[in-house]
């Protein structure tokens, strides 16, 4: 008798396992998979595949085989949930190697598509803006409009490109509405990107810094692949914010060349200024220059125009 089968013996000490053990070989032996398992790869197999191989194939023989027994991904019954186990060969014995099951593979497309965009504080109609909605009334609408088209097209074809827009100009003119709309292209193209309205983006990191999360939060911003600033400038501004929040994450930016957007109601002067000044009304400008260098470094301006839509 072979090792496994008198450990087995030894651990029932029964008739009644001794029963159940038989009944177990018998279901193994007899599905057809398993027996063309067998067929198929005797040459490779051990003579105790068989034996030592019983809990595994047992496990294999009951498995929900493309998820027809169960009900859906909560009820999957195998081992593994959302796994099916395959047998395989490992040193002339029985082993099973997991793979995903069709339904785990259409949960995880899922989620990878729901998460493309990211966003935080950003309206719903901005999320489900399109290129295609952007009206085209005044010259530099549609300059806006040419660029954002271009960049998408860049950005999808060159990976190694980086420069994203810097839009600027008045309040409800429609800049957030075309940085979702960039993010709903580059989604198409299965490119994701991050979305922050800023002013309460650093209300949160600022809420943060007593626990953990803060750190964890910066280095989603800063590594994300594409990332959008809405509405910068709006916000005000203590140093520490201007310093270690903003300065910290165009730092990396800059650095690792990685695409990043802004919108703003200053244009990079005006910005400049309002950077200069701390809430405490400190004058830092070399701080402030420091910052514009890092933007103007990673964008390109874009003025635009037309009327307040809010209204
Ligand atoms: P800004 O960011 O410049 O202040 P928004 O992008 O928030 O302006 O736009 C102001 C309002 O106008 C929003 O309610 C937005 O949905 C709407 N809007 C902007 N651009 C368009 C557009 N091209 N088509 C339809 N609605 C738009
Ligand atoms: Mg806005």
């Amino acid at each position: 008798m072979d090792p496994i089968n008198r450990t087995l013996k030894k651990l029932a000490g029964s008739d009644r396992f001794q029963e159940r053990y038989n009944e177990m070989k018998k279901q193994i032996t007899g599905n057809p998979e398993v027996q063309q398992f067998f067929e198929q790869h005797k040459e490779e197999l051990a003579p105790n595949a068989l034996d030592q191989g019983m809990i595994k194939l047992y496990e294999f023989i009951n498995r929900s085989s493309s998820c027809k027994s169960c009900p859906n991904l909560e009820g999957c019954i195998n081992t593994m949930a959302g796994y099916e186990p395959k047998i395989i060969i490992q040193s002339g014995l029985i082993d099973l190697e997991y793979h995903r099951c069709p339904r785990k593979m259409a949960h995880d497309e899922q989620r990878r598509t729901e998460t493309l965009i990211q966003s935080m504080y950003v309206p719903k109609d901005v999320l489900r803006a399109t290129l295609d909605d952007v009206d085209l009334d005044s010259a530099d609408r549609m300059q806006v409009h040419e660029m954002a088209d271009d960049l998408v097209d860049r950005l999808i074809k060159d990976p190694e490109h980086y420069k994203g827009l810097f839009i600027h100009g008045e309040f409800g003119v429609g800049k957030s509405y075309i940085l979702g709309a960039i993010a709903n292209e580059l989604k198409k193209n299965n490119r994701a990107s991050f979305i922050l309205y800023f002013p309460e983006f650093l209300r949160e990191m600022k809420q943060s810094l007593g626990d953990q999360s803060f750190s964890s939060k910066m280095d989603a911003v800063k590594k994300s692949s594409i990332l959008m600033l809405d509405d910068i400038g709006a916000e005000s501004l203590s140093s520490w914010a201007r310093d270690e929040v903003l300065g910290t994450i165009l730092q990396y930016r800059m650095a690792e060349e990685l695409p990043t957007f802004f919108t703003s109601n200053f244009d990079y002067k005006g910005l400049e200024h309002h950077l200069t000044y701390s809430q405490r009304g400190e004058e830092e400008p070399i701080k402030a220059a420091r910052i514009m260098e890092r933007i103007k470094f990673l964008t390109i301006p874009v003025h635009m125009s037309g009327k307040n839509r809010r209204n």
